[in-house]
């Protein structure tokens, strides 16, 4: 790991990166040359299901079975959506992509389009990216231009156009098939499945839904080959058939309090530790670290004892946490409350449902009126109890939601309650010291409105990269400068 060579940020730092002509110079669309010229679209898809591919978008799931679900014998069109709408808490490496290397994201379009006989294509932009959206037009314009997108492209035969389509700033677009109904003009409200969207998607058609990194990865696969990708990350775990093993290159970008917030890529597998410690530089100030967010805030929380995870699709699980997500690590330091760790978090993912599933619109309702109560001073200590039984009632995982951004919002708060209890506890004694084991009667939700405090804290960096700010000196945020240990 040591020698590790950044392979999707390879691009990142060299002027005007983002320009056709950079990319050519740099390698960019030989590999699509190739393959348009020796290829067939089956061979592609081969290629990406012996390389063990899992999606970077949050879910993992494998992306040549994904593509395998498309219907052999169809007639009509099949569409890829590209998901842009990096809206999770804590993450922005598919910003860095597009911002300055939007020509690998779309040469990897192009070829996943070709393996899957796509002949339309739709980018799916979170609204408040507006520089990707300027870099990715005029690399789309440049490619029509040299003949890469098109009708019968490079003389293949092969049609593809594609189309930018900027969201206007909702979590949920982000869920496949809320991106989809996005698309379509409605409201972004995600669909019962089945059907899944390879059966009837966009449209009511065939369609594929992948993340901009993924996309990305397609290319490296064909140019340098299934082997060399299943020669990074880690290997399935023995006798656990439900792991199909996390390879290939990862981008980890990391936010809050470290010295060096920014974009890093390494192999799947990279421990939370080394990310924060060697790559960001450490905690800032010289404090330590209290808890990490590891994988954008709907994956839950690791201590600082349980840093030693791997980063791959497993280790986050195996702590507890609900995965990797999107390896968006937000770290915070020992003055950080969880009490507002917690707070903003319901406060976030209350606002973003959206209201199809009672558990969900009402839980996450409640959650955030039982933490405004406790934050303001009137907690019970058998709220936290109370917290716990709700979360556990609403998501995917115990099958009451359509979605799953219910369990996005149920693991932040069983993992602060559960490896936090006690400042939990502490803070709700101190600030309601008559009435913090009051049972009887329950404090309505519905009186009247405790007033809201504002954040005392130091403010964790979000998904909009505000907190990404470039090191004093040396090398840019984005590059894996340091060894590892
Ligand atoms: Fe909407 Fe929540 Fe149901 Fe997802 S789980 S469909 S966000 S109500």
């Amino acid at each position: 790991m040591d020698d590790y060579q950044p392979v999707l940020l390879a691009n990142v730092g060299v002027e005007n990166s983002y320009t056709r002509a950079v990319y050519e110079a740099r390698g960019g669309y030989s590999t699509l040359r190739r393959v348009l010229r020796e290829f067939t679209p089956a061979r592609v898809v081969e290629a990406v299901r012996a390389s063990g591919l899992r999606g970077r978008g949050g879910a993992g799931f494998l992306t040549g079975l994904k593509w395998s679900f498309l219907p052999a014998d169809r007639a009509g069109p099949v569409y890829l959506c590209v998901n842009a709408d990096e809206s999770e808490p804590g993450t922005f490496c598919n910003r860095v992509l597009m911002e300055h290397d939007p020509h690998q994201v779309l040469e990897g379009t192009i070829l996943s389009c070709f393996a899957n006989r796509a002949s339309t294509a739709y980018i799916y932009l979170r609204y408040e990216y507006p520089l990707c959206l300027r870099r990715l037009q005029q690399a789309v314009d440049e490619c029509y231009q040299a003949g890469y997108l098109g009708k019968n492209i490079l003389g293949s035969g092969f049609d593809l156009d594609i189309y930018l389509h900027r969201g206007a700033a909702a979590y949920i677009c982000g869920e496949e098939t809320g991106l989809i109904e996005s698309l379509e003009g409605k409201r972004a409200w995600p669909r019962i499945k089945p059907p899944f969207p390879a059966v009837e998607g966009l449209f009511r058609k065939p369609t594929v839904v992948n993340n901009v990194e993924t996309l990305a990865c397609v290319r490296h696969i064909l140019e340098r080959g299934p082997e060399w990708f299943r020669s990074l990350g880690t290997p399935p775990e023995p006798g656990n058939p439900q792991d199909p093993g996390s390879f290939g290159p990862k981008l980890y970008c990391v936010s809050g309090h470290v010295e060096r917030p920014g974009c890093y890529e390494g192999p799947l597998g990279v421990p939370c530790r080394t990310i924060i410690d060697h790559w960001a530089g450490g905690v800032w100030k010289g404090r330590k670290v209290k808890a990490v967010v590891p994988g954008g805030l709907s994956t839950g929380l690791l201590t600082a004892e349980e840093l030693d995870v791997p980063m791959d699709f497993n280790g986050p699980v195996k702590a507890g946490c609900l995965g990797l997500g999107t390896a968006g690590l937000i770290v915070m330091d020992e003055t950080y409350s969880m009490i507002d760790f917690l707070y903003n978090s319901c406060r976030f993912f209350a606002h973003e449902s959206c209201g199809q599933c009672t558990p969900c619109r009402e839980g996450t309702s409640w959650t955030l009126r039982i933490m405004e109560r406790i934050r303001s001073g009137g907690g019970r200590l058998k709220d936290l109890d109370l917290l716990v039984e709700i979360a556990e009632g609403m998501g995917i995982t115990p099958g009451t939601t359509i979605c799953g951004l219910a369990d996005g919002a149920a693991w932040p708060i069983k993992n602060a309650i559960r490896k936090f209890r006690p400042e939990f506890e502490d803070y709700i004694r101190r600030t309601n010291p008559r009435g913090y084991l009051a049972s009887h009667p329950v404090p309505a939700l519905s009186g009247p409105a405790m007033p809201r405090l504002e954040n005392t804290s130091p403010r964790v960096g979000s998904g909009d990269g505000r907190s990404q700010v470039p090191a004093a000196g040396g090398s840019p945020p984005w590059r894996k400068t340091l060894p590892l240990a």
